[in-house]
């Protein structure tokens, strides 16, 4: 099968060489490495004031590991991803909190503690969607940015009710409960019990004007309470001003003007790669090949960030106030739980051509913050090739040519991989992007990106 990338040329080689000795002085090519000096385009990029809009890009899982195994795989060692190019960059760390000791932290993290703390600047338990560890609800940068009278956001290639797109909407107890049928461990926030009901409820009810992702099954169920009782969530999203699209042919006819909710399947999206199954003695060396299996009427998720950012700008044009989006490459996590090296590769890939979107738009915008980052580290490692650990390998052809070894050793072979409690990259360009430099905590994103909104909290 043939690799995705296409190989190096001697071509293309010499002429990243001249590029290199070419100084240029933009924003991004301050996060481009070489051999020249560049201490005047790191200074160049350091912006302070205000930005009329930030778009975030989380990768779910997606590791300084992660990264680099993307890198390797896709462009090669000494290749550079979008990602790559952003001018500051810093790592922040990520631990949660223990629910019954919030004072103590717990140091592995999963996407809903981390989340809240970006989302909110608040540390919380594993598990709780933006509420403080005794269940109070506190405010996320996504609820503040649509008050003060800015465009929103949230797009992912998960369930919309996942940890991720949640943080930014729902205020609830357990990241599980989806739905308003799903509310078995948030008696609490259930709707019939006086509470703001599920995740789905609160994502129609937060409403933020552009929400893109799977999750269609919670949104059919039923709302249990109060005005749209008997119908499902999905009625209530059209009966409060939501246009419902299911395909990417149907997204892409989507035009300004009004709340689109774009669901594209039933759980999370399909996987844009497959490739080797890891196993404990190995496997031959081999690359990955796109998902034929992938259900054509999905968008990918450069395609719904595309969309995403043309509606929101359109949208904010002669306003005040710009936009905030949120845009998840979900899976990298989800492939590092399943061990599947290409499933994971594939999904960091795409995730960087959004990034790539992002930064074209910055390019264009440059009152823009943007921000990648992740929400936690991950198993895949890259180890050397031609040795077995105590986990699953498989190796995979690089666009170098050369052979890399991935190794997923968290967890026993079968079950799932689980998350590791290291730092993880957060890089910026715009307004603000100097706040990412450094150590810094997760939940510092939440400040800096407030500040860069003007946003009163
Ligand atoms: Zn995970």
């Amino acid at each position: 099968m043939p690799a995705l990338h296409s190989r190096r040329t001697a071509v293309v080689a010499v002429a990243l060489t001249a590029a290199a000795l070419v100084a240029i002085p933009s924003a991004a090519a301050a996060g481009a490495g070489g051999r020249s000096d560049r201490t005047a385009a790191v200074r160049k990029a350091v912006v302070g004031g205000h930005a009329r809009n930030v778009i975030m890009l989380l990768g779910d899982g997606m590791g300084d590991s992660e990264i680099t195994i993307a890198r390797n795989y896709q462009v090669g060692a000494d290749g550079r991803l979008a990602l790559d190019h952003l001018p500051m960059t810093g790592e922040y760390t990520t631990y949660a909190v223990q629910k019954d000791h919030p004072e103590l932290p717990d140091y592995v993290t999963d996407s809903a503690a981390s989340g809240t703390g970006w989302a909110t600047g608040h540390k919380t338990y594993n598990g709780a969607i933006s509420v403080l560890p005794d269940g109070t609800p506190v405010p996320t940068v996504l609820e503040l940015a649509k008050r003060a009278g800015y465009r929103t956001g949230d797009v992912t290639t998960a369930e919309l009710q996942d940890a991720t797109p949640a943080v930014l909407v729902a205020h609830v107890v357990d990241r599980g409960c989806k739905g308003p049928q799903s509310m078995d461990g948030c008696a609490v926030n259930a709707k019939e019990n006086g509470g703001a009901g599920s995740i789905a409820e609160q994502l129609v009810q937060t409403g933020p004007d552009v929400m893109l992702g799977g999750g269609q099954q919670y949104f059919d169920q039923v709302v249990q309470a109060g005005r749209f009782q008997g119908r499902t969530v999905a009625q209530q999203a059209q009966a409060t001003g939501y246009q419902v699209v299911r395909t990417a042919d149907q997204l892409s006819r989507v035009t300004p003007g009004q709340k689109v909710l774009g669901t594209f399947g039933p759980n999370n999206l399909d996987l844009e790669w497959v490739g080797p199954t890891p196993t404990a003695v190995g496997t031959a060396s081999s690359t990955c090949s796109a998902n034929t299996a992938r259900t054509a009427s999905q968008p990918h998720l450069d395609d719904m960030a595309t969309k995403a950012i043309s509606l929101l700008d359109r949208e904010s044009r002669g306003s005040r106030h710009g936009f905030f989006l949120q845009i998840e490459g979900a899976s990298i996590d989800k492939q590092d739980h399943a061990a599947n090296p290409c499933g994971q590769i594939g999904e960091t890939v795409e995730f960087d051509k959004a990034v790539g979107t992002a930064m074209a738009y910055q390019r264009s915008h440059p009152d823009t913050l943007v921000i990648v980052t992740a929400d936690h580290g991950h198993t895949s490692q890259i180890v050397e090739t031609g040795t077995t650990t105590t986990g699953a390998t498989a190796t995979l052809r690089t666009h170098d040519g050369a052979d890399m070894t991935i190794s997923y050793a968290t967890a026993p072979i079968g079950s799932s991989q689980q998350h590791t409690g290291t730092e993880v990259r957060v890089a910026a360009a715009g307004p603000q992007a100097a706040n990412v430099t450094g150590v810094t905590n997760q939940t510092d994103l939440f400040f800096t990106m407030a500040r860069a909104l003007g946003l009163r909290h």
